[in-house]
């Protein structure tokens, strides 16, 4: 018979060098409230402000959907997704997704990446974050496109280069891929950014993304769409939607949960305006997808070549996007997918067809 003084002493020994007593302790497959802060705050204005000076460039000539302009900047999101560790969700295993041009007789891209989810059934559910990156490209680039701007030195800009509509929301969308991609594939559901383009020229891109999707649309379980969000009051951001799902509640928690963005999600304040059917959020709505639209409004500059990074609000940009953010990760981490509650009341006053709930 052993002393019992002796094995406790032995016990206390091997539970403190550890040795098989415990099985190696394995990463949570769904990261913690820390980490999820931590890779929200790695989107930052300055990063924001270097991309945006990128796309928003004289050399992309205001990324007119079709032109040599939109192609760099869907190359250039792509090389960030594929830096980042992101996969390609386009076709073909790529990163594009091509849609013909009636018009032009040829094609434009949508740029599509995906981080993995770790759950082994919710994985094949997908959050969308989508923004359109195409612009209006240069004065006479299509009939009410772009207007030129008069310098106070006399001379004419003549280049739309759309830092609010829409560099604002492609940048978002790039800084949540990188936030995203930090979580390593640790949310439940798998996380798709979409970059669309043909947007000016009447939702074109994500037209055909939602008629053709490079994953299953049944399984997307929201879209979360991202034009125009660096302009007007800092403090507050229009929420298109919000009364169309249940993601509107989801994102009232959300938002009280990050009073460090000191940012207002307020309820659509134009509805004469119609904005739910003119972005391309309405494309999956029309499917029956319920979505979130955040938009803070046109501007004097709306479509018109002095749209510059000079008048962005870098700050709100960037709390926008995390707002963004956390949102698509509560919505990736939820076991229940959101519900959509009736059809939208916008639609039905738009004399729009019924949309089907979900
Ligand atoms: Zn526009």
């Amino acid at each position: 018979m052993s002393h019992p003084r002796v094995a406790c002493v032995l016990l206390l020994l091997t539970l403190a060098c550890g040795d098989g007593l415990a099985p190696p302790t394995q990463e949570d497959p769904v990261a913690s409230a820390t980490e999820i802060r931590a890779a929200g705050s790695l989107i930052t204005p300055a990063k924001v402000l270097s991309w945006l000076s990128v796309i928003t460039d004289d050399s992309l000539g205001g990324r007119n959907t079709p032109s040599l302009g939109l192609e760099r900047t869907a190359q250039y999101l792509a090389d960030n997704y594929r830096a980042w560790g992101m996969l390609p969700a386009g076709e073909s295993n790529g990163w594009f997704q091509r849609y013909p041009l009636q018009a032009t007789q040829t094609n434009a891209p949508n740029v599509i990446a995906m981080a993995r989810g770790s759950d082994p059934v919710l994985r094949d559910e997908y959050v969308i974050f989508s923004s359109h990156m195409d612009h209006l490209g240069t004065v006479g680039d299509g009939i009410g496109g772009c207007s030129p701007f008069t310098r106070p030195d006399g001379t004419i800009d003549r280049i739309c280069n759309g830092a609010d509509d829409n560099g604002s929301g492609t940048v978002a969308v790039l800084a949540i891929a990188q936030a995203v991609a930090a979580l390593n594939g640790r949310t439940r559901r798998s996380i798709v950014v979409l970059n669309v383009s043909g947007e000016e020229k009447g939702l074109l891109g994500s037209a055909y993304y939602a008629d053709h999707p490079t994953v299953p649309l049944a399984n997307v379980v929201a879209d979360i769409n991202l034009d125009m969000i660096s302009r007007n009051s800092a403090d507050s951001i229009v929420v298109i939607g919000k009364d169309s799902s249940d993601m509107g509640a989801t994102l009232t928690r959300v938002q009280a949960a990050h009073p460090e963005l000191h940012l207002i999600a307020a309820d659509d304040i134009w509805p004469a305006q119609h904005f739910y059917n003119r972005s391309d959020h309405y494309n999956f709505a029309r499917k029956g997808v319920p979505i979130l639209f955040f938009f803070a409004g046109t501007n004097p500059q709306y479509h018109r070549a002095d749209d510059e990074v000079s008048l962005v609000n870098a700050g709100k940009l960037v709390s926008v996007a995390q707002l963004a953010f956390y949102l698509g990760v509560e919505i990736a981490n939820t076991v229940a997918r959101p519900r959509s509650i009736h059809l939208h009341r916008l639609a039905i006053v738009a004399g729009q067809s019924p949309l089907p709930a979900r």
